[in-house]
């Protein structure tokens, strides 16, 4: 069991402040005053640490990010407007036209468009493979994929993949590993098995309120003698090395904030703080009331589809690698599309929504919405079906929800 009363404490002890307004503090000015002309080359060139521009980072961001960094035991962290500004700051700042990033197990429409439509128009190709397909993974890094992304837990496939043994290759290979994990923050800690960069999207549990989108990359402690960065398959990134610590910082910062713009707000970085604070407690209810719910829509006889279940595929993969659960998210198959439209009407507990991660139960119906643009194919590989249903489990009563989805399943189902 995960030492949850740690990150009780952690959290809000960090974020609170002893003197003076104890809630943290929202800078929202765009532009930063310099005390003199010396003031200012030396803000541009890095040797004081004060703010430059909010392009660049604000106050309030930086708050959050020395939070995450101490969170995930990383050497530092940039928020970012969004997930997916997340994840392209990670590929354009560390990738070149012509590298190839090799995709591991299910992903996010949004990750999966942008790694198989988006990033090839600019000359970085997406491969995919199963998550257990580690004669695939191997194969691919021997032929020197310069990096490797998986989510913690697909969304919404809902595979778990083995984090260690793929970090274990990455770093046998000098490949860069980064995982996904906005469904397991603080129940998965990637960093610690090996992983480079871990990213969020802030927007789901790690806030918890749907009031702020935002994103996070974390990634681990690096120095100048970095031995993976250091294979010339990295060359471009060399000349930041010198800077030792402050180098994978100042690599996210200057290769792809500066340039691209994907920065956090300060409003929305005050939101998330807001919603870290609780977040150990949250994440302890939600995969409480998931492994209940879970167990008795089964019992009740209804199609659910989750590792905590012994029919998963994953199921042994769950009990051993994720002891305190997968998150919130839980999938049913309805059968029809027409079905599936039904149990989300009839149900009154459940807000139809693309997000996930919320202190209340959401659910969609995943073929019309989020990947309706995909083809049958690509559907296939990511396991949507026309019934599918996501479900993301809130905070309620569990058996209240449980009663709400046998009555709306009914009815779907008549
Ligand atoms: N990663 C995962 C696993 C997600 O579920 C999402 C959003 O649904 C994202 C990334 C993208 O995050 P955002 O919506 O904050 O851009």
């Amino acid at each position: 069991m995960k030492n949850y009363e740690y990150f009780n404490t952690l959290l809000p002890q960090m974020i609170g402040q002893k003197e003076g307004a104890i809630a943290p503090q929202i800078t929202p000015s765009a532009a930063f005053g310099y005390g003199s002309a010396e003031e200012a080359e030396a803000i541009f060139s890095g040797e004081m640490a004060k703010p430059l521009y909010a392009r660049m980072g604000n106050p309030t961001g930086a708050k959050l990010e020395t939070v995450l960094a101490t969170m995930e035991e990383g050497g530092g962290a940039v928020v970012t407007s969004s997930g997916m500004a997340a994840i392209t700051m990670v590929l354009t700042a560390l990738l070149e036209h012509g590298d190839k990033v090799l995709c591991i197990g299910g992903f996010f429409g949004g990750t999966y468009a942008l790694m198989h439509e988006t990033m090839p128009r600019f000359g970085i190709e997406g491969l995919f493979c199963g998550v257990d397909d580690f004669g695939k993974i191997e194969e691919a890094l021997q032929q020197g994929v310069k990096m490797v992304l998986c989510e913690s837990v697909g969304n919404p496939n809902l595979k778990l993949p083995d984090l260690r043994r793929i970090a274990d290759l990455c770093n046998r290979y000098r490949a860069l590993f980064m995982v996904d994990n906005t469904v397991t923050p603080l129940i998965v800690q990637p960093l610690r098995m090996g992983a480079d960069l871990v990213i969020y999207s802030t927007t789901k549990i790690i806030s918890g309120h749907s009031a702020a989108l935002g994103g996070a990359v974390i990634f681990r402690a690096i120095e100048e003698s970095d031995e993976k960065l250091l294979d010339p398959k990295f060359s471009s990134i060399h000349p930041f090395l010198k800077k030792g610590k402050g180098a994978m910082m100042a690599i996210l910062k200057k290769r792809a904030m500066r340039d691209f713009g994907m920065s956090a707000n300060a409003f929305a970085s005050f939101l998330t703080l807001l919603g870290l604070e609780t977040l150990p407690l949250r994440v302890k209810r939600v995969n409480e009331n998931v492994e209940k719910v879970v167990q008795l829509l089964y019992e009740a006889g209804i199609q659910v589809r989750h590792p905590s279940l012994k029919n998963h595929e994953h199921h042994q993969r769950y009990q051993e690698l994720f002891a305190d659960g997968c998150g919130p998210v839980v999938t049913i198959e309805c059968g029809t599309r027409q079905k599936a439209f039904a149990f989300l009407n009839a149900s009154r507990m459940v807000t139809q929504t693309a997000n996930i991660g919320d202190n209340r139960t959401l659910g969609l119906h995943m073929a019309s919405t989020i990947y309706r643009d995909f083809s049958q194919e690509d559907k296939k590989i990511l396991g949507i079906t026309d019934g599918l249903v996501r479900l993301s489990i809130g905070l309620e009563s569990p058996q209240k929800l449980v009663d709400d989805m046998v009555q709306a399943w009914q009815i779907a189902m008549r």
